[in-house]
C-alpha cells in the first residue's frame, strides 16, 4: 500500500477524537460530494463542510444537464463518460430519477444546419448516437416545437438529467447513511492549519482537506485564488409554470446560439461560417452570452437559460434578483419563442447562478498548503465531470494517480 494512505491510516488509529477525520472537504455541492463518495468507498472516514442548511450554490440552479453530447472528443467526452457511469451507480442506490432524455438541436438557418450536418457526418463517437432529422421530423420530439420556422435538426442521444433542486439532497443523505459521512450543515470553515479545522460552530480535525467551495474565493486561501487568476461566471436563469399534463417535451431543446458554443463541434470547419453569421444577426444575444436551452422538470415546468457574464460579483442577499436584467430575460424568451410555442408562459422563478472560471482549462487543482487541495470546475460543466474530476484528486491523494482529464 502507498505510504500517503499508510499514514492516513496509522493517523486514524492513534487519533480517536471525536472529531477526526481522514478527509475534511468544504463544500456540499456537487464536486464536494463527488469528492466525499470516493473518499468513503476508498475506506476514509470524511467530514463535509456546508456553510448553508443545504448545497444553494452552482448544482441547484442549473439545468441538472449531463451533457457528454456537448463534449470534444478525447480526455473530456471520457470524463463526461466516466462521470455518467458513477451517476449512473449512484441513482440506483440513492434513489432518485437519472432520466435518458437526450437534447435535440433545433436549426433555423441554413448555417446552423451546415454544422448539424457536418458534424452527423464526421464519424465521431457522439455523432454515431446522433440523427440528423428533417424539419417535419422535429414535431415528433415534444409538444409545441416550431418545426415549421426550422430547417431541420439534431438529434443526440447522449444527454442524461437530474433533477438539480433535490439531487444534492438526496445524495447527501444516502453518503451519510450508506457510508457514514459525516456532513455538518450551517457550519462555514473559516481558517485551516492542518490537523485544525476553524469553523463557525467549532474545531474539527483531519488530514486531509479538500477545499470544493464552487465560485467562493474569499473565505479560504484567497491568495491562491488570487494568483492563479480565477474569475466568476454569473447566468440568468428562469422557469414556467408547469405547463398543461399532457404537454411534453423531453429532450434538452437547444438552438444555433448553443451550436456555436459547445465543444463538440468546435472541430466542423463550418462552424467558422456559422460564428459569422451570428456576429452579423445575433449581435445583442452574443453580447450578454445567451444561447438557449430549455429543459422541463419532472412538475411538467420549463426550465430556461441562460446568459453568461464574465467577472461579476455575487452573494447579494436577495440571491442576485435585484440584479437581474429584465431585457435579457426578453432576449431569451424571444429566441425560446423561436423554438417552442409554450402555452403556459407564465414565468414563476427567476435567478441568477455563478460558477468559477478561467479561459483555457476545465480544472483547477491548487495545493496552497502541505495536505490542501483546492479544486474547481471552471468551464460550467460541474454536473457532466464532477464524479471523475474527483476520482482522480481521491486517487492522487491516495498515490495512485489515474488522471486522466
Ligand atoms: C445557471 C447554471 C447552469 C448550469 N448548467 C449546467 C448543466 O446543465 N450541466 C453541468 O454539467 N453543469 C452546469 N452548470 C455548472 C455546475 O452547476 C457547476 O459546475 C457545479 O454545480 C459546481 O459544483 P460545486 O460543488 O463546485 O459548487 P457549488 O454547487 O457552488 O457548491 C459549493 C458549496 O460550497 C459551499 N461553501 C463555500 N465556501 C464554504 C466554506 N468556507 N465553508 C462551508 N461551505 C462553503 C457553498 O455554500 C456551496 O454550497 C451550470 C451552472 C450554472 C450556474
Amino acid at each position: 500500500m502507498h505510504s500517503t494512505r499508510n499514514n492516513i491510516f496509522i493517523y486514524k488509529i492513534t487519533c480517536m477524537e471525536k472529531t477526526q477525520t481522514d478527509i475534511g472537504i468544504v463544500g456540499a455541492g456537487i464536486l464536494g460530494l463527488a469528492h466525499a463518495y470516493h473518499a468513503a468507498r476508498a475506506g476514509l472516514s470524511v467530514a463535509v463542510f456546508e456553510r448553508n442548511s443545504e448545497a444553494l450554490g452552482a448544482t441547484t440552479r442549473n439545468f441538472g444537464m449531463l451533457a457528454v453530447a456537448a463534449q470534444a472528443e478525447g480526455p473530456a467526452l471520457d470524463s463526461a463518460m466516466r462521470t455518467l457511469a458513477h451517476w449512473t451507480e449512484i441513482s440506483a442506490r440513492a434513489d432518485f430519477d437519472l432520466s435518458h432524455c437526450g437534447c435535440l438541436f433545433m436549426a433555423r438557418v441554413r448555417a446552423e444546419m451546415d454544422v448539424l450536418e457536418e458534424f452527423a457526418d464526421s464519424g465521431s463517437v457522439i455523432a454515431a448516437r446522433s440523427k440528423r432529422l428533417a424539419a417535419a421530423e422535429l414535431e415528433q420530439y415534444g409538444s409545441g416545437l416550431n418545426f415549421k420556422s426550422s430547417v431541420g435538426g439534431l438529434w443526440c442521444a447522449d444527454a442524461w438529467k437530474v433533477d438539480q433542486r433535490n439531487v444534492a439532497r438526496k445524495i447527501a443523505l444516502w453518503l451519510q447513511r450508506e457510508y457514514a459521512v459525516t456532513i455538518h450543515f450551517n457550519t462555514e470553515v473559516r481558517a485551516v492549519e492542518l490537523p485544525f479545522l476553524q469553523t463557525s460552530t467549532g474545531q474539527f480535525r483531519c488530514d486531509q482537506f479538500i477545499v470544493c467551495g464552487g465560485d467562493e474565493f474569499s473565505t479560504l486561501f484567497p491568495e491562491a485564488f488570487q494568483s492563479c487568476g480565477i474569475t466568476r461566471c454569473e447566468l440568468q436563469m428562469l422557469r414556467t409554470y408547469p405547463q398543461p399534463m399532457q404537454w411534453k417535451v423531453q429532450p434538452f431543446v437547444l438552438g444555433g446560439l448553443s451550436i456555436a458554443r459547445y465543444d463538440a463541434f468546435a472541430a466542423c470547419k463550418s462552424i467558422a461560417a456559422l460564428r459569422a453569421y451570428q456576429q452579423q444577426h445575433c449581435q445583442q444575444y452574443l453580447t450578454h452570452g445567451i444561447h438557449v436551452i430549455a429543459s422541463q422538470e419532472s412538475d411538467g415546468s420549463i426550465t430556461i437559460g441562460d446568459s453568461h457574464h464574465y467577472g461579476r460579483a455575487h452573494n447579494e442577499p436577495d440571491g442576485g434578483i435585484s440584479q437581474r436584467n429584465a431585457s435579457i430575460d426578453e432576449l431569451m424568451l424571444q429566441e425560446l419563442n423561436t423554438m417552442i410555442t409554450l402555452p403556459e408562459h407564465r414565468i414563476q422563478q427567476r435567478w441568477l447562478g455563478h460558477y468559477a472560471y478561467k479561459a483555457d482549462t476545465s480544472v483547477v487543482k491548487l495545493s496552497p498548503v502541505n495536505g490542501t487541495t483546492i479544486v474547481t470546475i471552471v468551464n460550467g460543466q460541474g454536473m457532466t465531470h464532477g464524479f471523475a474530476v474527483a476520482e482522480d484528486v481521491i486517487n492522487t491523494l491516495l498515490g495512485s494517480d489515474t488522471s486522466r482529464i
